[in-house]
């Protein structure tokens, strides 16, 4: 089994909230505010797993759930910061949104993406306490944590990719130039999932891919191929593996023709990439006239052509100098950048309400209690941008007009204070 592709679920822990608490002392009928504050949320991080190359781990698990900040406590005592959630991917993986299906985060080279933060602690009710306001009996809820429905899709970091037919002997030839052991067996589609080795040719390394076989109709999704294609996506360079002693009776330039097609129907770049026929079986024997044919037919396409045996690793140190000398001259590896715009907040209209009641002016709407909760009422910054947001608003214009006088009380989401003209 091997998935490359899957729709997770994620959700960051939700901030706890701020304890409303006072200290209750012997001979204090009531104490000043003790409440803690609750403890940030987790959050849902990504990080490269260098020893995966598949998905398989979350084919059972698909939802991903940080956990809570815990809330906050009396005696001034803080609700723990909960852990984040890491989630290991193999290299290569693309964050996508599930909905658009656009790209997020490339795990191609930096290892570590966070995805949904978790949300903040709310404030105890010990941050509220003013001179004029020694009793504060409120605190602030934490804000909830991210929650997103995602798309992972593998497509793997190789510089190298062999494509050809099944039984071409493909998985042979990694397994001789690399220290990658996929299966070899004379039956078609051994290669279940892909493989990577890390080739050395000189001083130079790179990464070669062997991709399951590509059989025909498979950019169609007629059968195993297409979803394996876009392994090949990142690749610089194609080693185009044919079996040219036709062990199996087929023609090997029909079999080139054939997977240039498939690699042409799934993505018409991706059958321009570089590519070096490898001519492979060659201990075999060849049928007489198919070296001339085959070197005759990479002339005529401009390709290069290695003729080897896999098995007796013939002509193989010559392909590995081709391919290391060819990559040089190659762009780097795609790199996909993120298409993924966060969605705009909507600029909501200013509305308020206003009325008085029990003694005091109370002002209310979504978004000033929204702000109040962003607002550290300790910090003088803070406070003349929330004054100044108020006042473009036209509250106190408002308040005015309603007849507030100098020093009637305000309340607004528990931040109060006396009116001043
Ligand atoms: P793949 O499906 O393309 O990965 O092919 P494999 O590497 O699994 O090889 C398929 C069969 O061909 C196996 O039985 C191999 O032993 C055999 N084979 C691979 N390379 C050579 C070679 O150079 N010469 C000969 N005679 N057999 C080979
Ligand atoms: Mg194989």
């Amino acid at each position: 089994m091997f998935i490359d592709k899957v729709e997770i679920y994620i959700k960051a822990g939700n901030g706890g909230n701020g304890c409303v608490a006072f200290h209750r002392e012997k001979y204090v009928a009531e104490g000043g505010p003790s409440g803690g504050d609750g403890g940030n949320g987790g959050s849902v991080i990504f990080e490269i797993d260098e020893g995966e190359n598949t998905l398989l781990p979350f084919r059972y698990k698909r939802k991903f759930i940080a956990k809570n900040g815990e809330d906050g406590k009396s005696e001034k005592f803080h609700g723990k910061t909960a852990e984040d959630l890491i989630i290991k991917v193999p290299q290569g993986t693309l964050i996508k949104d599930a909905e658009s299906g656009k790209i997020i985060y490339d795990m191609g080279h930096d290892g570590r993406f966070v995805a949904a933060k978790g949300g903040r602690g709310g404030w105890g009710n010990t941050h509220f306490a003013t001179p004029t306001r020694q009793i504060p009996r409120f605190a602030k809820g934490g804000t909830p944590g991210e929650e997103k429905t995602l798309v992972l899709e593998l497509k793997m970091l190789a510089d190298v990719g062999l494509v050809g037919f099944p039984n071409v002997g493909k998985s042979t030839l990694l397994s001789m130039v690399s220290a990658a052991r996929p299966k070899i067996a004379n039956y078609h589609f051994t290669t279940l999932s892909p493989m990577l080795g890390v080739v050395s040719v000189d001083t130079h390394n790179f990464v070669m891919a062997d991709i399951p076989g590509l059989i025909e109709g498979a950019s169609d999704g007629a059968g195993l191929g297409h979803e394996f294609l876009r392994h090949v996506d990142r690749c610089r360079l194609l080693l185009h593996v044919v079996d040219a002693a036709s062990v199996e009776g087929r023609d090997p330039i029909e079999d080139i023709e054939k997977i240039n097609e498939e690699l042409y129907r799934y993505n018409p770049e991706m059958a321009a990439r570089p590519q070096i026929i490898v001519a492979n079986k060659c201990d075999v024997g060849l049928m007489d006239g198919t070296r001339e044919k085959l070197e005759e037919y990479a002339r005529e396409k401009e390709m290069e052509i290695v003729f080897i045996s896999a098995a007796t690793r013939a002509g193989v140190d010559e392909l590995l100098h081709k391919t290391s000398k060819i990559l040089l001259t190659l762009p780097e590896q795609t790199r996909y950048e993120s298409e993924y715009v966060e969605e705009e907040v909507v600029e909501e209209s200013r509305d308020f309400t206003a009325h008085f009641e029990g003694g005091m002016w109370i002002v209310e709407a979504p978004w000033i209690e929204r702000l109040v909760s962003n607002v550290n009422f300790e910090d003088r910054e803070s406070l003349s941008y929330f004054h100044k947001v108020l006042k473009k608003a036209k509250v106190f214009e408002k308040l005015e007009e309603m007849g507030v006088q100098d020093g009637d009380a305000v309340s607004i989401y528990g931040f109060d204070f006396d009116y001043v003209k």
